[in-house]
């Protein structure tokens, strides 16, 4: 146990030393905590009684508040530093005071424990109750493996005082629940690393697949999902429509207001665009200030509308940096799938491209709709 709790903490320290973020330093405290602890145990006979058996009982309890730190400092929460020496204060309280009572003393600490560690398998549980991993599954069960330990025990020491006479006496007893007692280091250990190998995954797969600045869908995801989405549409024989905006004279806001500005507008009009798509609809940023809408079972009049609605909430939302108000309007382009079936992702952009186009060359802060296989142009004009 002293062993296998010092090298979790060294490696840890190898790892991920010295940026112990988002909970390492912690865990790798209590690590380094519980090595200390178990020593203090093994000195039993030896050393005096407080240093041996006070002070480790007490120190368990923080190796667990420090475990609960780290794993609540993962999902973003503080945990107030009094939670690591109050509870320790009241553990040794009580075991100056039941000192002398060995059977009394086992059954309190164990009960303690026990419910120290069902504690952090609930508050596991409810920090992310949405999570699915295997990091929170191997958590959880460790937790629970050790609160059932501890409470066994408290239970056996209960009706069958006898079987445990001394905690470092061999006996099958002692040996199982040192056993699990390991068990639970290495699977709760393993559970917490893999939390934040989860995370990193997540990560890497949200920054290949979005674009950094505004979260929107990036080109690359865009062409992949459109020729799914394509072909998923041609199966059902259903509609499928594309809107593509670009901002009007962006490059005067740029210009005007700096480059931060013009970031800041382009994440304001990402977030006034999500107000206006449904779920199933995949905003992407094409280009620079261009950006385009996948629109699933959106006919072309509908999706007209829906542009037309966007344009209208780009308009009169209030944009503005470092106390500036700025006025920002978009142009939009929309079309369809054509229902004659060799369509591909390409084309359907181009004709978004050319209404686009039509609606910046007829005055912008206009949407025009091309619908697919005809050259009639939809024209929706704002009503100023
Ligand atoms: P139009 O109405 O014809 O679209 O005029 P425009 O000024 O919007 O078009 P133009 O293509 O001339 O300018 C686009 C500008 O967008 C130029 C470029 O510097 C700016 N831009 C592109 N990407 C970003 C970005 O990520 N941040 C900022 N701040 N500006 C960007
Ligand atoms: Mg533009
Ligand atoms: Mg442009």
């Amino acid at each position: 146990m002293i062993s296998t709790s010092l090298l979790l903490a060294l490696s840890l320290m190898v790892a991920v030393g010295p940026h112990f973020r988002e909970g390492l330093g912690k865990w790798t405290g209590a690590m380094l905590l519980q090595a200390t602890m178990f020593a203090l145990y093994a000195e039993r006979g030896v050393w005096p009684n407080f240093v041996t058996i006070v002070l480790p009982n007490a120190l368990f309890l923080t190796c667990l508040t420090l475990q609960a730190a780290a794993i609540r400092e993962f999902h973003g929460r503080a945990t107030s530093n009094w939670w690591h020496v109050v509870p320790m204060f009241v553990v040794a309280t009580q075991f100056a005071l039941v000192m002398d009572n060995f059977l009394m003393r086992l059954i309190l600490n164990s009960a303690i424990y026990g419910g120290g560690m069902l504690a952090l398998a609930i508050m596991v549980q409810r920090l992310n109750p949405e999570e699915r991993g295997t990091a929170r599954w191997l958590l959880l069960s460790g937790y629970l493996i050790g609160a059932a330990t501890m409470f066994a025990r408290a239970f056996l020491s209960l009706v069958e005082p006898t079987a445990i006479s001394n905690l470092l006496a061999p006996s099958a007893f002692q040996g199982m629940t040192f056993l699990l007692g390991f068990a639970v280091i290495l699977v709760t250990s393993v559970g917490f690393l893999l939390l934040h190998k989860e995370r990193s995954e997540d990560t890497a797969q949200k920054l290949a697949l979005t674009d950094p600045l505004t979260g929107a869908f990036n080109r690359r995801t865009f062409l992949e999902l459109a020729a799914k989405e394509i072909a998923r549409t041609r199966r059902a024989e259903g509609s499928l429509s594309l809107i593509m905006l670009d901002l009007d004279l962006f490059k005067q806001i740029n210009d005007r207001n700096g480059h931060l500005a013009g970031d800041e507008v382009l994440k304001g009009v990402v977030a006034v665009v999500l107000t206006c798509l449904r779920k199933e609809d995949l905003l992407v940023r094409f280009g620079g200030e261009e950006f385009c809408m996948l629109l699933p079972s959106v006919a072309i009049d509908r999706a007209a509308v829906m542009a037309e609605r966007i344009r209208e909430a780009v308009e009169q939302a209030r944009f503005s940096f470092n106390g500036r108000a700025l006025a920002v309007t978009i142009s939009i382009g929309v079309t369809t799938l054509s229902a004659d079936g060799n369509e591909d992702v390409d084309a359907l952009v181009n004709r978004a491209d050319e209404a686009l186009y039509t609606a910046k060359k007829s005055g912008r802060n206009r949407v025009v709709a091309f619908p697919a296989n005809t050259t009639l142009v939809m024209l929706m004009k704002s009503q100023r």
